[in-house]
């Protein structure tokens, strides 16, 4: 059975004294549930301060993007080793937001994803159609393209963990029906299967992201593909992280 794992994406929000509020509120609620993994994924500068304030919790730090370059002269850019030496142990990469605003296509998410994973982060790689995308009956076909970008750089799946957001579920309120949902997952998997091996595709997880809430969340993630959730406004509400936390935490519970 795969772990779940929810994971806060807070984008560019909280300043220092919110961060600590919000670690705090989140670290009391969910007090008492196991079978869960949570990172949170701070904007860059909270990083240091929010590893110290997550320490001796069992919530772990991500970052929100990378350089694939370990050094050298790239001006506002983080490095893997930078992220590592600041705690994290996960990192999220290929979000829509950075494909949208920041042109980051393709090839450039599978340098990032590669140096993540060479650099011992686990890389939470993102992979979405758009409304558009979707109506035009294509969400296959881009989720593939995603996909397919990470495999031919030979990325190894053992630190690779897939969120699937479709993009008009961002942000939105709408979210993908868990059927809508699970079929792109299984999609997925069987995609990672064709590549890594069956019994290597049924260890990855696989996270759903699009406007979960603690009103949808149990639903999701009972599906048998889902595996947690890449949260984003419901992330920075303490008391609706940790629902979505305890639903997986539940269900971890019911389905062991
Ligand atoms: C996200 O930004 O990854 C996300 C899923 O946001 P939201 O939960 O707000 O839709």
């Amino acid at each position: 059975m795969r772990t779940p794992l929810i994971a806060g994406n807070w984008k560019m929000h909280k300043t220092l004294a919110e961060a600590r509020e919000l670690v705090g509120g989140i670290r009391e609620g969910i007090k008492g549930i196991g079978g869960v993994e949570v990172v949170i994924c701070p904007p860059f500068h909270h990083l240091f301060a929010m590893a110290k304030a997550i320490d001796d919790s069992p919530v772990m730090l991500g970052a929100q993007n990378a350089h694939y370059e370990a050094q050298g002269a790239f001006t506002g850019e983080v490095s893997v080793p930078m992220l590592k030496d600041a705690g994290c142990t996960h990192v999220i990469l290929g979000h829509s937001e950075r494909r949208q605003y920041f042109a980051e296509d393709g090839p450039l998410l599978a340098k990032k994803v590669r140096a993540a994973v060479a650099g011992g982060l686990n890389a939470i790689f993102c992979v979405g159609e758009t409304l558009q995308e979707r109506e035009a009956d294509r969400t296959r076909r881009i989720v593939e393209r995603h996909i397919s970008d990470v495999i031919k750089a030979d990325v190894p799946a053992e630190r690779l963990i897939i969120a699937y957001e479709p993009v008009w579920a961002i942000g939105t309120g709408r979210t993908a029906t868990p059927d809508q949902a699970q079929e792109v997952h299984a999609f997925v998997r069987a995609m990672l299967a064709s590549t890594y091996g069956q019994p290597t595709a049924e260890a990855v997880r696989i996270l759903y992201g699009g406007s979960v809430k603690p009103g949808n969340a149990a639903d999701l993630l009972a599906q048998p593909d889902i595996d947690g959730a890449l949260v984003g406004g419901a992330c920075l509400v303490p008391a609706d992280f940790a629902a979505i936390i305890k639903a997986a935490g539940t269900w971890a519970a019911v389905s062991s």
